[in-house]
């Protein structure tokens, strides 16, 4: 099904261009993997970037582009990821839910990795070493709710499984949910089956609700 919710042209552009920090970019190429419209315009992207820039022969970027776009989808992470905390004897990363770009990050299977719980809420950390940045997947049991919250930074949650809402809309499987200091929400994870999303802020969180304004100074999610 094709996502309904899309990166937005700032980051497809940063994308394609190769300025994301390597956080950001991961959320952007996995939604890539899952969004052809979005993937679609990262090659236009490049391939207007080439002719503007005049770095390539025009044949080798008509032929190249999308199959370069692939490439580094499937290519595995750089020597600077760090694969979460699996350890490397943990092989098996197969699950279906977790499309490539990701699962190369993982290093293990979904369900292997080092899961914190939070009540109705666990999250598995990722790109420790990504200075300035707050990389997780997040499992949100099916029909909770978060804690009402707004960012001082910027949040992006891409969804891998189930599905939530909150005031700006309904996001599904590989829909991209980018979210500002304007923005004050309380997702709610469908009910029927857990939602499973990556997400990554750039700066704490900052909980809004009466008992998260009491909470604020000892939590950090
Ligand atoms: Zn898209």
């Amino acid at each position: 099904m094709m996502p309904h919710h899309h990166a937005g042209d700032d980051l497809l552009i940063a994308y394609a261009t190769g300025t994301l920090d390597e956080p950001v970019a991961l959320v952007v190429a996995t939604h890539l993997a899952l969004c052809p419209l979005c993937r679609n315009e990262v090659v236009r992207l490049e391939e207007l970037g080439g002719v503007l820039f005049d770095e390539q022969p025009d044949e080798a970027l008509n032929e190249s582009s999308f199959d370069a776009l692939m490439a580094r989808l499937d290519a595995p992470p750089t020597e600077t990821a760090t694969p979460s905390s699996c350890g490397a004897a943990a092989a098996d990363s197969g699950d279906p839910r977790v499309p490539r770009p990701l699962r190369d990050y993982l290093g293990c299977h979904f369900e292997q990795l080092d899961w914190k719980s939070f009540g109705g809420l666990e999250e598995a950390s990722l790109l420790p070493e990504a200075k300035g940045f707050r990389t997780r997947l997040m499992r949100i049991k099916s029909g909770t709710a978060m804690p009402a919250h707004t960012h001082k930074g910027s949040e992006l949650t891409l969804v891998l499984a189930g599905g939530f809402s909150d005031d700006e809309g309904h996001y599904l499987r590989g829909d991209l949910a980018e979210a500002g200091p304007s923005v004050d929400h309380q997702p709610i994870a469908d009910p029927g089956e857990d939602c499973i999303c990556l997400a990554v802020t750039d700066a704490p969180l900052r909980l809004t609700g009466p008992l998260g304004r009491l909470l604020n100074p000892f939590l950090r999610i």
